[in-house]
């Protein structure tokens, strides 16, 4: 938050301040996906597998590359905190800021999920959306954010004279994943990393900037779907926030578990190849240059 000021605003203030700010990446170089052809393989998508992530729990799945997955809400209004790695090496993980600085604050159709340096490649590609009527609200307000981490009991901890809560979505990521891999929960924690907030509605207050969140407007049978670009191991922790209208780090929300969909095209999109790695070559200025 910004405090009151204390120092003399120069002569120029008001002028510094007009300027008008520009976008940090040029959306126009960004590569963008075919969407037509992407969305054209969702015609003929047959079932895989189906998981479903109990309220206040997590669970991990599987996605070949040039698989789609959709993330559904049944029963009742639920946010889920969406970690993705690559299926076979888990230090090329989703990377939240990277998204963020690239796709904006809140992500959508034909938006894709960046994986962490060295790799930098598109993870899962946004195919569709139920709640892309919503946009942004008038607090500033919208579903599916790359701003939150996850919900975690340290920051519980600190802000509640060291409580103990254990099912927040950190944890359930944990779990859910030292489970999966037959790994020790230390181990697997440290592969949990920020996430895709999957149907939270959030913003930041425009006079403090304070992160807010609202009641989701996901209701039963709303589901965000994305093509797999590369192998995934998923893992979709159902927050213990609920629909996040009031907190989280407690039991008192009403929570719902989540449905997660894998399902196979008959043929991948025309044209699409699996991406490949970063094409920076990493000498990070130590070659001489000619
Ligand atoms: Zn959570």
């Amino acid at each position: 938050m910004k405090p009151i000021p204390l120092a003399t605003p120069p002569e120029d203030a008001a002028a510094r301040k007009a300027i008008a700010p520009v976008v940090c990446y040029p959306t126009e170089t960004l590569p963008r996906p075919d969407l037509s052809a992407y969305r054209s393989i969702r015609d003929s998508l047959a079932s895989v597998e189906t998981i479903t992530v109990p309220p206040r729990d997590a669970r991990c799945f599987f996605v070949p590359a040039g698989h789609v997955f959709r993330i559904r809400s049944v029963e009742g209004p639920q946010v889920g905190d969406l970690n993705l790695w690559n299926a076979h090496d888990l230090s090329e993980r989703f990377y939240s800021g990277k998204t963020r600085a690239l796709n904006g604050t809140h992500v959508g159709l034909g938006d894709q999920l960046y994986s962490s340096f060295p790799h930098l490649r598109p993870l899962a590609t946004i195919l569709h959306d139920t709640l892309d009527w919503y946009g942004f609200d008038a607090f500033g307000g919208a579903c599916h954010d790359v701003i939150g981490t996850r919900c975690d009991p340290y920051t519980h901890a600190l802000l509640s004279d060291g409580g103990q809560y254990h099912h927040c979505c950190h944890s359930n990521l944990t779990r859910a994943l030292a489970e999966h891999l037959d790994m020790p929960l230390v181990e697997a924690e440290g592969h949990v990393h920020d996430v895709l907030n999957v149907f939270m509605c959030t913003g930041f207050l425009k006079e403090t900037g304070q992160y807010f969140m609202k009641a989701s407007p996901v209701r039963p049978g709303d589901y965000l779907e994305m093509f797999a670009e590369i192998d995934l191991l998923g893992d979709l922790s159902a927050c213990p926030g609920g629909d996040c209208s009031t907190g989280h780090s407690s039991d008192t929300a009403a929570c719902y578990p989540l449905l997660v969909e894998v399902l196979k095209p008959a043929a991948p999109p025309k044209g699409w190849t699996s991406p490949p790695v970063s094409a920076y070559d990493r000498t990070h200025g130590t070659e001489t240059e000619e």
